[in-house]
């Protein structure tokens, strides 16, 4: 077997940002009424801004974000939220999970006063991150989520419902939602591990200590072996138990390079490949996308052949296509199926053709290196993504309301380099940390660099030729 180098982290024991870092660690264990106040002071507006507008009339025209609660509420789940929890993920770990989260406080409440069941077998599949992530996405985009607030109600009131049914249900305390079916946590799980802070544990520490009572992790995790895992969502519950636990400074590569277990690491690289990089990149770019005009008009065509024309009604119910017809916006079954169609055409382009890019890589490496290391590699790729295009709803919003951003374009091609630049320092080191020879990194990069061209030439397309 091929040795796995050690890796050692580039801070120095006693440097200024390590004691920081644990002092902010321990005061999130120590000062829990705090983050509790701040939870629920997020379920209190969350649940205004979810609820509130859902009854009111469609805003006018000549409404802005600040003079219209649901114009506000629009621009404050997806030009804020959305866009900077993804970004939060990266530079700061599961924080918004821990701490801010109203589904989560929620879900852990109910379970502390609900039946306590034993998790079910079929809650613990590991492919519920995909799976729900993408029905979501796609549900979102049919009913046109970011545009009207009676679907933000229907998938995201929907969701918090399921959190506390499942809370109440199953685990005493804990937050069984979270760690098995929310569809965001398989996205999070994996941005986490590219922040450059987590919970670190000394093994040696944990092991010199005096027991303690365990942890009440809200995730369930060992964490002695799983704190600052992709999984912990960085609630602090834990800092300093068994003086073992502490808040550290990483760099922006080691939470993906360092990864030791293989299981359920196939879900996470579909849920990266197909997913992050498929679903949710069908689903930003359809409606500006010449290829989903073609598909479209092609499927008129074969339904008229078929003499379906039925499916050219606009008479779903909004809660199965978009339906408001008092400002002439209304989906055809035809539009339906098309969106449809071309998001799982996306998705199935994407993730096989980045699959079988990263398998030429891993052919070309020797065989050293699992496929789902060289796919986790993507990690940056997929969180930087994601934030393009929850950014175009941003500067959308922004513009109907008469501000203009300037620099967009450049902002767009430096964060696009940086995706492209950091997945391939870690695919690099991936190598190096299995100690690949030089000769073969060399060859086996380029197929990791086309693997990268797709996402990255599907962004270049939509912001600088379609
Ligand atoms: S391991 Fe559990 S208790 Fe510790 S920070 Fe992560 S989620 Fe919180």
């Amino acid at each position: 077997m091929i040795p796995v180098k050690d890796i050692s982290s580039p801070y120095p024991p006693e440097s200024v940002a390590r004691k920081w870092l644990r002092i902010l660690g321990n005061g999130m264990a120590r000062h829990r009424r705090i983050i509790l106040g701040v939870q629920w002071m997020v379920v209190v507006v969350y649940a205004f801004l979810v609820v509130a507008p859902a009854f009111l009339p469609l805003p006018d025209e000549d409404v802005h974000l600040w003079n219209d609660l649901t114009r506000f509420a629009q621009f404050a789940f997806w030009g804020i939220w959305w866009p900077f929890v993804m970004l939060s993920m990266m530079l700061m770990g599961r924080v918004w999970c821990g701490v801010f989260c109203p589904e989560g406080a929620l879900s852990e409440y109910a379970s502390r006063r609900g039946l306590g069941l034993t998790i079910p077998r079929w809650l613990r599949w590991g492919g519920w991150p995909f799976v729900s992530f993408a029905l979501t996405t796609l549900i979102g985009q049919l009913t046109s989520i970011y545009e009207y607030p009676k679907p933000v109600l229907l998938i995201l009131g929907g969701s918090t419902i399921a959190a506390v049914v499942i809370g109440f249900l199953y685990g005493r305390g804990v937050r069984v939602w979270c760690r098995y079916l929310c569809p965001a946590n398989g996205v999070f799980a994996l941005l986490a591990r590219v922040a450059p802070v987590h919970f670190a544990v000394s093994e040696a520490a944990w092991n010199r200590a005096q027991r303690e009572p365990a942890v009440d992790c809200p995730p369930l995790l060992d964490v002695k072996h799983q704190a600052g895992s992709g999984a912990c969502h960085s609630c602090g519950r834990c800092s300093g138990h068994r003086d073992a636990v502490t808040l550290e400074p990483r760099s922006f590569t080691e939470g993906v390079v360092s990864l030791k277990s293989g299981k359920g690491m196939n879900w996470e690289s579909i849920t990266l490949l197909f997913g992050v990089l498929g679903v949710a990149t069908g689903a930003f770019q359809w409606s500006a996308s010449p290829y989903y005009v073609k598909l479209n008009m092609w499927l008129a065509s074969l339904t008229i052949k078929l003499d379906a024309t039925w499916l050219f009604n606009a008479d779903a119910p909004w809660w199965v296509l978009t339906h408001y017809p008092e400002v002439n916006d209304a989906f055809s079954w035809l539009d339906g199926i098309s969106i449809t169609l071309y998001i799982m055409a996306t998705a199935l382009f994407m993730g096989l053709g980045q699959s079988l890019f990263l398998v030429v890589a891993q052919r070309i490496a020797g065989g050293a290196v699992a496929f789902w290391r060289l796919a986790l590699a993507l990690t940056p790729m997929g969180g930087i993504s994601v934030f393009l295009g929850l950014s175009m709803l941003t500067l959308n919003q922004l513009r109907q309301d008469g501000i203009v951003l300037h620099g967009v374009a450049d902002a767009r091609i430096a964060l696009l380099s940086l995706a492209v630049l950091w997945s391939l320092w870690i695919a690099w080191q991936t190598f190096d940390r299995h100690n690949v020879s030089i000769t073969r990194r060399v060859f086996a990069l380029p197929w990791v660099v086309a693997a990268l061209a797709l996402p990255a030439g599907s962004w270049a397309l939509l912001f600088f030729v379609w």
